[in-house]
């Protein structure tokens, strides 16, 4: 018990570093310095006033100074990436994926974020994840390598570079035959766009995928990219009666999916395949 509230607010504390991060990145910015400062007033936010859940609460959402609302979504970042590293937590105790796991869902959490406030992320994002997830895999098939004979195709490394190239083909394969679909669709209307948009997926979407299949394999990616639009469903009802638009930010549900596979993915796949 004690261990989980020790996990919680540890994650907590990252959760308010990842705030940061989706804050400054999209900005080109520094992520280390300066400290955080209130985005109206500038005025420095205090170590007191810059506790995970609790600032919030106690200065019931308002700047100290000058009394600006601070977003729900600072709290609600601590809180998502606290439960995520608690979940991880049960998952694998105090070994190595936990961290390697932790490292991914954090990007998860970045990279959906930036995605609802810019329609876009850094490209690097979604490399900086491959690369690591890659890297990983070097380790384990050093490790592996002591204690088995080796099958060049059981090496980890071999895996992981399996899933990230049928990560990357299965997905760029949709966006070819959505991309199709839609020029079709455009001519067939006499259409320039659908509200400036040409494409079914973007590039992103594509590099977000490898990512994923690189940490949970291509099985579990592809049941994210069926698992998606549900999710999307919901929102994207939402956005046409409120907001009147088709345009949604696609990443924040490609990451629920993603959450979604990793923890009962296997137990979903077990209902459709034998
Ligand atoms: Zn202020």
């Amino acid at each position: 018990m004690i261990e989980s509230v020790i996990v919680f607010i540890l994650g907590a504390c990252w959760g308010s570093f990842l705030n940061v991060c989706i804050h400054r990145l999209p900005k080109d910015l520094s992520i280390v310095k300066p400290f955080s400062f209130c985005p109206k007033c500038k005025t420095p936010i205090l170590w007191y006033d810059n506790i995970p859940l609790v600032s919030f609460l106690i200065l019931r959402g308002k700047c100290r100074a000058c009394k600006e609302r601070i977003a729900l979504r600072y709290p609600l970042v601590e809180l998502i990436t606290a439960l995520l590293i608690c979940a991880l937590y049960r998952h694998f105790g105090l070994t190595p994926n936990f961290f390697k796991f932790s490292f991914f869902f954090s990007l998860l959490v970045v990279v959906s974020f930036i995605d609802i406030d810019y329609h876009a992320i850094p490209v690097y994002l979604c490399f900086i994840g491959i690369a690591v997830g890659l890297s990983w895999s070097v380790w384990e098939t050093v490790r592996y390598m002591e204690t088995n004979i080796p099958d060049p195709l059981a090496l980890p490394f071999v895996k992981t570079l399996k899933n990230l190239i049928l990560g990357f083909g299965f997905t760029y394969l949709f966006k070819f035959f959505g991309d199709c679909f839609i020029s079709l669709y455009l001519s067939w209307r006499k259409k320039e766009s659908i509200e400036g948009e040409k494409e079914s997926l973007g590039l992103g979407d594509v590099d977000f995928m490898g990512m994923v299949a690189v940490f949970i394999g291509i099985k579990l990616a592809a049941l994210v990219f069926f698992l998606a639009p549900f999710f999307a469903i919901i929102y994207s009802v939402f956005a046409l009666i409120f907001k009147r638009s088709h345009l949604i930010p696609y990443l924040p549900y490609l990451s629920a999916a993603a959450l979604t596979a990793f923890f009962w993915g296997d137990k979903i796949l077990g209902l459709f395949f034998r």
